[in-house]
């Protein structure tokens, strides 16, 4: 038999005040869904983020097939002028709230192909980009970072 004092420390252990803004908040960064969706080498390296050693589904992520069923458009090699409009299509129509991360020197800024007519250098004013991945090629673990610490940046929202 518990006495009262026992039973309020119980309740108090057992319930949280919170918004709903915050639960959803929460909700939304620890179920970040990418869109799977590559543009070249680094490409490679994300497919690796997925797999067994980093293991991203074990923060919430769970790579999508389908833009309608994804929050997190990855970024992943050079974006190439021609490519431009179908990745803008993609992330019309993804998931609302929706990121996206650019992973990559190619797609932060042209990276090796810079100085080509063909490709995009300058993702920002195409896409808000939440997120860097910075390297060529960007190491598998650096994405998992970005990634924890936009679910990091996405619960702390007011
Ligand atoms: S940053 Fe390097 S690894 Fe990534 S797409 Fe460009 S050339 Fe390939």
């Amino acid at each position: 038999m518990t006495n009262s004092t026992e039973s309020e420390g119980t309740v108090e252990r057992n319930i949280f005040l919170s918004t709903l803004d915050k639960l959803s908040n929460w909700a939304t960064a620890k179920s970040l869904w990418p869109l799977s969706c590559g543009l070249s080498c680094c490409a490679i390296e994300m497919m690796h983020a997925a797999g067994s050693r980093i293991d991203l589904d074990r923060f919430g992520c769970l790579f999508r097939t389908s833009p309608k069923q994804a929050d997190l458009m990855i970024i992943a090699g050079t974006v190439t002028k021609k490519m431009l409009p179908q990745i803008l299509t993609l992330y019309e129509q993804m998931l609302f709230p929706k990121y996206v991360v650019a992973m990559g020197s190619c797609a932060i800024s042209g990276g090796l192909y810079a100085e080509s007519d063909a490709v995009v250098t300058n993702i920002t004013d195409f896409l808000p980009i939440a997120s860097n991945v910075y390297g060529c090629p960007p190491a598998p673990e650096e994405l998992a970072k970005a990634i924890i610490e936009l679910q990091e940046s996405i619960v702390k929202k007011q």
